[in-house]
């Protein structure tokens, strides 16, 4: 048996390094220094056009910014690249929309297994099996043959993760995955993103869940007009949340 003489430190899987971005005169993100560690599961917060979106974006190069940089284990997400080298990178950053985005002719299982037979050259066989396993581990193992169509919210979403899994993404990005859901379907999907965090899953999540992110995250970010305010453990934040804009927001939840 072999022992390591240390533990590796935590490594950095996402660092943000004075990122400025603007839509045309208008400053969206004001110098974001921020970083996630490998396994770390990060709730990004904050008040409805402080940027959240676009920070998670910026970061799978959904958005380009205009100064500074964002790296993913070390390579730098914003150097000049070719599409294909692109697509490679994106696919290693899983990305889940609030609005699902799945193919609608598609079937589930068809959704799931088509990016790691596109994109990675996998064998069809191989991919379908995955595909598989994967619904089954987001309760979704009877629907495989279904479309998109006939599924509910909730069910669509949790394909949706399923579907950026099968990429084995060492990284998700989840931008307000349950805000477009009815509140009957919240719960199955932040179950799914709770377990996928336990089974340490590297996580940068915008949500307005609270619950999620007091139970979930070990470090929230708040953000308000581009600016990361505060960065603390959920304990901290939301028992002394130290920025007055932190205090005001938490207290405007109440
Ligand atoms: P959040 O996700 O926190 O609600 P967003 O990142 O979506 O905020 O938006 C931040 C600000 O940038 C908002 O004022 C929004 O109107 C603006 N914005 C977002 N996308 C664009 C765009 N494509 N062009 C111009 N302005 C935008
Ligand atoms: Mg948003």
């Amino acid at each position: 048996m072999s022992t390591s003489v240390s533990e590796p430190k935590a490594a950095t899987a996402i660092r943000i390094a004075d990122v400025c971005k603007n839509y045309g005169d208008y400053q969206v993100l004001k110098n974001i220094n921020a970083e996630v560690a490998r396994g770390e599961v990060v709730v990004i917060c904050g008040p409805s056009g402080s940027g959240k979106s676009t920070l998670i974006r910026t970061v799978n190069r959904l958005e380009e910014i205009n100064s500074g940089g964002i790296s993913f284990e070390g390579q730098n997400i914003h150097a000049p690249m070719r599409g294909s080298e692109l697509n490679k990178l994106r696919s290693r950053i899983g990305f889940v929309f609030q609005s699902f985005n799945l193919f609608p002719h598609l079937s589930v299982v068809d959704n799931v297994s088509m990016s790691p037979i596109r994109v990675k050259g996998v064998s069809a066989d191989v991919a379908h099996d995955k595909a598989l396993k994967l619904l089954d581990r987001v309760g979704l193992a009877d629907k495989a043959n279904s479309y998109p169509g006939q599924l509910s919210g909730g069910q669509q979403q949790r394909v949706a993760i399923a579907r950026a899994l099968a990429m084995e993404p060492p990284v998700m990005l989840f931008d307000e995955p349950t805000s477009a859901l009815d509140p009957e379907m919240v719960g199955e999907v932040l179950s799914v993103m709770k377990s996928l965090a336990a089974e340490g899953m590297t996580m940068l999540c915008v949500t307005h869940e609270m619950g999620f992110a007091r139970d979930v995250a070990d470090r929230i970010w708040f953000i308000d007009a581009g600016e990361i305010l505060e960065t603390a453990p959920p304990e901290d934040f939301f028992k002394n949340p130290r920025h007055p804009r932190a205090q005001r927001f938490l207290a405007d939840l109440r």
